[in-house]
């Protein structure tokens, strides 16, 4: 039996890249799996059918974050296929790559909408589903602690901000026995970094390079980290800023 036979878990940004790769590691250790996904309902197919052919349990909701009344309408869907949630990894977002003297509000509001927004929001409409003794764990990135992309600052400044709310929140619903860490990943080949990685000669080798290890980050290389986090095994690390960067910050 897996270690979170019996837990049932949330993942946003489910249906690719490190959501994917988040779900299925929980799902191959026993826990049913709430796969969210924004607009790509075949991705997020993929992603259950890949859970249960391991042997796991999953089902899909599909809700776009970063509108009025998201969060409202995940924790409806939710509620159509569980009764409780015992570890939610708040993971799906969305870049910015414009510089600051090109960025407008329209772009500014919407990371912020997805990146931030949606995940406090899902908290606080979701909190009285969380069992105690849980998990709250959200995806940050390496880009909230070194300035070394500033066209992305918009998109590390979400980043930031959702690492206050990690430590914060792990106050909040500390005597609950629910811990809420942030996992902060470097380059990760996924869709969100297919330009970077592929867009140009070289890319891939100067990404590689930038990491201590020498290589591209895998989605499993931060699924590992989440699962540890989400594990009975995590349970005294709380209010923490998780590196996953591959010693990319070194
Ligand atoms: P991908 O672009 O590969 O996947 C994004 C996932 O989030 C998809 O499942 C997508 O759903 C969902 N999503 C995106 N926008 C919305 C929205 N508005 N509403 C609902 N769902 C949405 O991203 P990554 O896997 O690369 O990134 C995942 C997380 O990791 C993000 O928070 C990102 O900031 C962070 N991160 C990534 C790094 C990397 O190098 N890849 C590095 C550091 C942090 P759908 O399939 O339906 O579009």
């Amino acid at each position: 039996m897996g270690v979170f036979a019996g837990r049932t878990a949330l993942v946003t940004g489910a249906s690719r890249g490190i959501g994917r790769g988040i779900a299925e590691r929980l799902g191959r250790d026993g826990a049913r799996v709430a796969v969210h996904y924004g607009s790509n309902g075949a991705a997020a197919k993929e992603t259950v059918a890949a859970i249960e052919s391991a042997g796991g349990s999953a089902f899909a909701i599909g809700v776009e974050l970063g509108r009025p009344g998201d969060a409202e309408a995940l924790w409806e869907e939710f509620d159509r296929h569980a009764d409780g949630l015992d570890i939610l990894v708040n993971n799906a977002g969305i870049g910015s790559t414009r510089p600051i003297g090109e960025i407008g509000d329209e772009e500014y509001d919407r990371v912020f909408a997805v990146n931030v927004k949606a995940p406090f929001f899902i908290v606080r409409q979701g909190i009285g589903r969380l069992r105690d003794g849980g998990r709250v764990i959200n995806v940050s990135s390496g880009l909230a602690r070194t300035a070394v992309m500033p066209d992305n600052m918009a998109y590390a400044m979400t980043k930031g901000a959702l690492d206050v709310f990690s430590r914060d929140l792990s106050k909040v619903l500390g005597p609950r026995g629910i811990t809420v860490n942030s996992v902060a990943p470097g380059i990760i080949d996924t869709d969100n970094t297919y330009g970077l990685l592929h867009g140009t000669a070289g890319g891939w080798e100067q990404a590689a390079a930038i990491s201590a290890l020498g290589r591209v980050g895998e989605t499993a290389d931060v699924a590992d980290v989440v699962a540890f986090l989400a594990s009975d095994a995590g349970r005294w690390v709380t209010g923490s800023w998780v590196d996953a960067t591959g010693g990319s910050l070194t």
